[in-house]
């Protein structure tokens, strides 16, 4: 979909933005629906066809679409990201292709979001589509936004695009299937990116993982055809006065190894690399935007499979720092190959800020649902980072607590720790089991189980990956160096 800028109009149909609320003014009975009273007020003085939450006035050969929006009470972004994904529906239901877009009753400062709001909803994942239902596929071709200010418009296009591409690459990189992505194929697409951005690229391989004993990946990899891989990717800024590390979970597809998973749980585990895919999205927006930062994104990449060299409840493990692990149940592998690039990332980087991001534990989308990531942490700088962030990307944390006792769950009688404390507070406890492998660094974990991937499309994210992470890591380094 193109978004471009143009001064006049020049196309059959213009959108103009209407905000729900002022529509009250209007003298209708309160019995009536908003919809109807929207409507209603619409149809004031011309001839007007309509279903909502938009409305189409024909005249003349110019038809108008009337879009209406309401304030998404303190989220101002937010408001007008609706605002755009509310102008791609109406577009969608009316089979409209092109459209101009009148500008001129609202603020530059909203034009970004705007932007955004109707990329990030113009997304779908065609790929393995073929002619025939590619050819039932409604196309928007372009939204030409008209204004008399040329800059500000032209600004808010471009960043609002620099910033959607790398949220769909996350997208892409999720939605593909296990076999297309997978750690030897991650490392390819992601040094791509790289390449042309002046970020350096350091790939450890399985040979260099068993020198420098990262044996939690090893571990996590042994039932698996497919050799593991970490990436890390080096943005580095010659003025940059902090160092922050971001690690990403890359479980390119998690069977649950031999502790499987019932067939159901599986469906969709392709996007247990949502925390990679936002590492590197994050790491590549912010290189665009050259900031003021050293980051390094980690990304520890594996499947977790049942081969039969796969590793069995019970088995102890040897981490990277020393800590050794009592594998309760395999399927808690997350932890245990982010506990390996957290221990990496501290020892190599010594960074002021190291934060990890994962679809970790399914205990999360019990307590926050779809709607907000599971936050820990133990700095209070970076998690009011992190929370401000969640608030203006409106990709929302809730921080949960770590009180001490909750890291009894993991005491082990044969090792240091146990990888799983049983059912309750598993978001918790698997924070504090990362908590092992951080030293004394400023560190906060994003679990975004719930968040990563949606079983139907919410507003302006789609079916599957929500690319969520790529944003919100984006504003907190922004946060932490301001
Ligand atoms: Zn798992």
């Amino acid at each position: 979909m193109k978004l471009e800028y143009a001064s006049k109009y020049n196309k059959k149909t213009i959108a103009v933005f209407v905000k729900k609320t002022e529509c009250k003014k209007h003298d209708l009975s309160s019995s009536e629906s908003e919809h109807e009273k929207i409507f209603k007020c619409l149809l004031n003085d011309k001839n007007y066809t309509t279903c909502m939450p938009y409305a189409i006035a024909e005249n003349d050969g110019k038809r108008i679409l009337f879009v209406t929006y309401s304030e998404v009470k303190s989220y101002e972004n937010e408001t007008w990201k609706m605002a755009g994904h509310n102008l791609l529906k109406a577009m969608k239901d009316n089979h409209i292709k092109n459209i101009d877009v009148d500008l001129s009753s609202l603020a530059p400062e909203t034009y970004s979001s705007l932007c955004l709001g109707m990329l990030l909803s113009s997304y779908s994942f065609t790929k393995y589509f073929g002619e025939k239902k590619l050819s039932c596929l409604h196309i928007i071709d372009s939204i030409t936004l008209v204004s008399s200010d040329k800059k500000n418009t032209e600004t808010a296009i471009k960043s609002a695009q620099n910033v959607y591409q790398h949220v769909a690459w996350a997208r892409d990189m999720i939605n593909e299937p296990s076999n297309a992505v997978y750690p030897e194929t991650f490392v390819s697409i992601a040094k791509k990116e790289c390449k042309s951005r002046n970020i350096k690229v350091t790939t450890i391989d399985m040979k260099q993982m068993k020198t420098l004993g990262l044996n939690g990946i090893l571990a996590v990899n042994a039932g698996s055809k497919n050799p593991p891989a970490m990436f890390i990717g080096e943005y580095k800024n010659p003025k940059a006065k902090k160092t922050i590390v971001l690690v990403g979970k890359g479980v390119t597809f998690d069977s649950g190894g031999m502790s499987l998973k019932p067939a159901d749980s599986m469906v969709t585990m392709k996007d247990d690399m949502g925390g990679a895919a936002a590492v590197c999205g994050a790491l590549f927006l912010l290189a665009d935007k050259q900031v003021n930062a050293n980051i390094i994104a980690i990304a520890p990449l594996t499947d977790n499979k049942t081969g039969s060299g796969a590793q069995n409840p019970g088995d102890i493990i040897k981490m990277y720092n020393g800590t050794t692990v009592e594998v309760l149940n395999t399927d808690a592998e997350g932890r245990i190959i982010l506990g390996d690039a957290l221990a990496y990332g501290v020892k190599k980087y010594k960074p002021d800020y190291i934060i990890d991001i994962a679809t970790l534990t399914g205990a999360c989308p019990v307590a926050l649902g779809k709607h907000a990531s599971g936050l820990m942490g133990n700095d209070k700088k970076l998690i009011e980072a992190i929370k401000e962030a969640g608030d203006t990307t409106y990709e929302r944390v809730w921080e949960l607590p770590m009180f001490s006792e909750y890291k009894d769950q993991l005491k082990s009688q044969v090792g240091d720790i146990v990888n799983t404390g049983g059912r309750g507070a598993g978001t918790i406890v698997a924070g504090f089991f990362l908590s092992n492998f951080i030293d004394e660094t400023k560190w906060a974990h994003i679990d975004i189980a719930g968040t990563a991937f949606l079983d139907a499309p919410h507003n302006y994210l789609p079916q599957g990956a929500t690319g969520v992470g790529v944003r919100l890591l984006t504003k907190m380094v922004k946060n932490l160096i301001k």
